[in-house]
């Protein structure tokens, strides 16, 4: 598999080199030369297969030329060997996709998961890497658990001090080894900015073999296809017809798997995008202009992004379809609204949390009559325990990953937003 820097295209890697680079020169991301397609009567075998087998099968429309489909197939029975996603009517015509039965509750165990397998499974040499990474909530769980007692691994995550949750902190800094976890006295946004500067460093790149394990690398978008293709075996012939997905946005890496799974062929009719007040996309495709404000916190903290990270790969996608960006459905909710609406599915007998709630919301109003609509379920409401049983009034029980870790001491360290600071740690520790 080839792929090019989106920010200067004669830069051209394979896809082991992607996966180790993470970022491409200027800070560009890497995206696929090749947009691999499949024909009708190949998508109605698939859709019976296994999820594994199937997965196995999209990814290597991918990643074949390097790595055999026997090998492909271990690493992802590996890296998907959890509770599959599940799908929960909500009504007639509306369902949640629930991805959170992974080890870490949050649909980005399947990327980081498969992330890790690829990484030990191109690492033929024994380097040694260390995986930097910025965490709003949940990538931070999920890539310390995946990487958890890896030999020659060293996972070092930032995240802003006191923007996520008590139990998103428990599960990621408690775990001590190879793990390292540095709360930062700033936001998101800042902590995504840090590690897009020791990416840019080039010395200490080199001397560390530093490597992003965001949602940018390409080997965790290729994961998320998967599960858009379990989705659309899991519904009927009719609902296949007219199926809209919402799905709630902070980096937009979940919404690029979509799109990308509509790319090779998988017919989804509409996609919304859906955000909190972080709404920087949804006013990008109300008047065009790209305009940033500064990030404000929310109860769906994993996405309170304000310069998402994937968008330029949603643009080239839509570019080299040939799709037009008024067809992506779109829209933002307040805290206000997603409390409410929280409570609406709570009197439907469905228990979800902030993040989810936003996308049923958006879709809830804007399915037109004769479709059908999944919203992702992105995390298990147990991780946002405080924020929804005030909202609800109603306890809810911790799973059994967040009951072991919710008494642990934490082990973070904790710096101010400064790269010096942090380059010193990456030297030093
Ligand atoms: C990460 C996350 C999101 C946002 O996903 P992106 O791929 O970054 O757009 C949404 N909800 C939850 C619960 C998350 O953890």
């Amino acid at each position: 598999m080839k792929l090019y820097n989106l920010k200067n295209h004669r830069e051209k890697v394979n896809f082991e080199t992607a996966v180790k680079l993470g970022l491409g020169q200027q800070q560009g991301l890497f995206f696929p030369v090749e947009l691999p397609t499949i024909t009708p009567f190949e998508l109605s075998r698939i859709l019976k297969m296994d999820f594994i087998t199937r997965s196995t099968e999209i990814l290597s429309k991918f990643i074949c030329s390097e790595i055999s489909k026997e090998e492909l197939y271990k690493n992802v029975k590996i890296a998907f060997s959890f509770k599959k996603p599940l799908k929960i009517s909500i009504n007639n015509n509306i369902s949640c996709f629930e991805l959170f039965h992974g080890p870490t509750l949050a649909f980005k165990d399947f990327g980081a998961r498969f992330m890790a397998q690829m990484i030990l499974s191109l690492n033929k040499d024994n380097e040694s890497f260390t995986i930097l990474t910025a965490t709003s909530g949940d990538t931070g769980a999920a890539v310390a658990h995946a990487f958890y007692g890896m030999k020659n691994i060293r996972v070092i995550i930032l995240y802003p001090k006191g923007k996520i949750s008590t139990l998103q902190e428990q599960l990621f800094c408690t775990l001590g080894k190879n793990i390292k976890t540095i709360s930062i006295n700033g936001s998101f946004d800042d902590c995504q900015k840090l590690v897009k500067k020791a990416f840019d460093d080039r010395k200490l790149k080199k001397l560390i073999g530093l490597n992003s394990a965001n949602s940018i690398n390409i080997s965790r978008l290729l994961a998320q296809i998967c599960y858009y293709f379990e989705a659309f075996s899991l519904i009927s012939e009719k609902q296949k017809k007219n199926l809209v997905i919402a799905v709630p946005c902070g980096n937009f890496g979940n919404l690029t798997a979509g799109l990308l799974a509509k790319s090779m062929g998988l017919p989804i009719k509409s996609f919304i995008a859906c955000t909190n007040s972080n709404d920087t996309v949804p006013r990008f495709l109300n008047t065009g202009k790209w305009d940033p404000h500064k990030t404000v916190s929310t109860i769906s903290n994993a996405m309170d992004i304000s310069q998402p990270n994937n968008w330029p790969r949603i643009e080239e996608l839509f570019r080299r379809k040939q799709w037009n960006l008024k067809e992506l459905r779109f829209g933002s909710v307040s805290d206000d609204v997603t409390k409410q609406t929280l409570k609406e599915l709570f009197e439907l007998k469905y228990i979800s949390e902030p993040h989810a709630a936003i996308a049923y919301r958006l879709l809830f109003d804007q399915l037109k009559k004769d479709e059908f609509g999944l919203f992702l379920g992105t995390a298990h409401p147990s991780k946002f325990k405080n924020t929804v049983e005030k909202i609800l009034k109603t306890k809810i029980e911790l799973p059994e990953e967040l009951q072991n870790r919710a008494n642990l001491p934490l082990l973070s360290y904790n710096i101010n937003p400064s790269f010096k600071k942090l380059k010193e740690f990456l030297l030093d520790k």
